[in-house]
């Protein structure tokens, strides 16, 4: 029997599953798909909030703006990336800096930190504001992380501390058992006392696998972007928000860790909890808006673009509490933004009701920290030259838009929670991110993977499972690696 189960490893589950791994009980996260945070969490804006924003007196006033400062303790513990940019919340006319005003005063009930800047040193710090901007506000405390990194991160020290990570797990019922549970997916069976449901856009779905009335339904909201390439990092320093309206936070323009920069998003409700395509009219949207907040945005760089599915709810607040009616099932649901932010202190009012059902006892020896992983690209060339004489892969680069090599990959591949599909490797390393996209390395590390692995080139997925791009030999295969 498994203490806690967690069903759904997005930002939020894999936060909790590395709280719980601090304490004597056994955990056990599962997952429909093959990898962390494939998720709301895989595409979003990357910000981690100050807190000005929501409504007072709501839990995601005060997990947000707890949030934000456990993200320098993460930082410190597991080595993720923190850009700390701040922001500016920048008013166009007198309605706006009405709405500013109110804003300055729920930043302070938040305990969000805000602080008065001119606009001649927001134009200084930033050329490329739009010059109709009449009044604009400083939040030092905004940053930007890279959440897939962050997921990782997290599951992978849960992992090392003793969490079971079930990757490919789609739950498919519930069968409550008079305070336990038995979790039914598609292959297997898990037998569990505690459930915890953070399933992001399927939370309706997997709480109605339990409860007769489920006490939210999720209204997907698509957020569409454009990604403009990193050589054009530098192009705004801060993340630019415009006043917020009903909709959400409105189009921002916001730098990323490794260089590119993000225009968007949009905030349109939508029926299909898988819909994340763009649209022209989407994209198009986004062009309008954003040329109200920033001038000379160079959308002839973009890159890509992309689509994230918020997992929005009818009430304005997250849904987390036990369930009503069948008790040890808890709900972490609505968590759209600032779920990214907040996650780590959902993961401390999760652990804290865990608590209040059964004493666990703290470890005494848990890991708190996680080992830096070096890329090459960001290597010191001396460095460089002893990671090449350690290890001649090195020497081998796979992806030269994005410099990753051939030991980067490998390494990735064999790291605590594998990186076995060539999305994985993507994410873990960035060969596949950069200018090309992948048309230069994909071959490279399908064979890569195949070779390590001990698998066929047509067994290797492309995400998930069945996802293979390579059916079978059609001429002698390339053997580049
Ligand atoms: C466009 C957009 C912009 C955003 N910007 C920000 C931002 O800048 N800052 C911020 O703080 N927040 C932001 N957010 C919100 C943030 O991304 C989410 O709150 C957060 O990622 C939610 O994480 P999660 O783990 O709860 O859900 P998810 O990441 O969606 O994870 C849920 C997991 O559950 C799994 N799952 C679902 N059903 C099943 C099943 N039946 N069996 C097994 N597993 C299952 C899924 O595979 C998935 O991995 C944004 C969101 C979007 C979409």
């Amino acid at each position: 029997m498994i203490d806690v189960l967690i069903i759904g490893a997005g930002i939020t589950g894999s936060a909790l599953a590395r709280e719980l791994s601090k304490y004597e009980m056994t955990v056990t996260v599962l997952d429909k798909e093959m990898d962390v945070g494939n998720g709301a969490t895989m595409a979003n804006s990357a910000i981690i909030h100050s807190g000005h924003d929501p409504k007072e007196g709501t839990l995601k006033a005060k997990l947000n703006v707890r949030g934000n400062a456990l993200y320098d303790v993460l930082e410190k513990e597991l080595n993720i990336p923190l850009l700390k940019t701040g922001a500016f919340l920048v008013a166009h006319n007198d309605e706006e800096k009405a709405t500013l005003r109110t804003l300055r005063a729920r930043a302070k009930t938040n305990g969000a930190v805000m602080e008065e800047i001119s606009l001649e040193e927001a134009f200084k710090a930033e050329p490329n504001l739009s010059r109709d901007i009449q009044e604009v506000v400083s939040l030092p405390t905004t940053k930007v992380t890279f959440p897939w990194e962050v997921a990782l991160a997290l599951m992978e020290n849960a992992v090392v501390n003793g969490v079971t990570f079930e990757r490919g797990q789609e739950v498919i019922a519930i069968h409550p058992n008079g305070g336990t549970f038995t979790v039914e997916t598609t292959t297997d069976a898990f037998d569990a006392k505690y459930v915890i449901n953070a399933a992001g856009v399927f939370a309706d779905t997997i709480a109605g696998m339990v409860e007769t009335h489920v006490p939210y339904t999720i209204k997907p909201r698509k957020g569409e972007y454009f990604v403009i390439d990193r050589r054009e990092k530098g192009y705004m320093n801060h993340v630019i928000y415009p006043i917020p309206s009903k909709a959400g936070k409105g189009v921002l323009v916001t730098p990323q860790v490794h260089g590119e920069t993000l225009i968007g998003p949009t905030s349109l409700t939508i029926e299909d909890k898988t819909g994340n395509n763009t649209t022209a009219g989407g994209l198009n949207w986004i062009k309008n808006e954003a040329k109200k907040i920033a001038q000379n945005i160079p959308y002839h760089k973009t890159i890509r673009t992309f689509a994230g599915i918020r997992p929005s709810i009818e009430q304005y607040d997250f849904y987390i509490q036990e369930s009503t009616e069948v008790p040890n099932f808890y709900h972490l649901g609505g968590i759209d933004s600032p779920g990214l932010t907040s996650a780590p202190a959902i993961a401390e009012m999760a652990r804290d009701w865990v608590l209040s059902k059964e004493a666990f006892a703290l470890k005494t020896h848990f890991t708190a920290t996680r080992e830096k992983i070096t890329p090459f690209r960001s290597m010191s060339d001396d460095e460089k030259r002893a990671a090449f004489q350690a290890d001649a892969r090195y020497g081998k680069l796979i992806c030269k838009c994005e410099r990753v090599t051939e030991a980067d990959v490998v390494n990735a591949i064999h790291r605590p929670i594998p990186a076995d599909s060539v999305k994985a490797v993507k994410k873990r390393t960035r060969a596949g991110a950069g200018i090309c996209q992948g048309g230069y390395c994909q071959h490279n590390v399908i064979n890569i993977i195949a070779r390590e692995l001990s698998i066929p080139k047509t067994e290797v997925n492309y995400y998930n499972k069945h996802t293979n791009i390579l059916v079978r030999e059609t001429k002698e295969a390339r053997h580049d690696v």
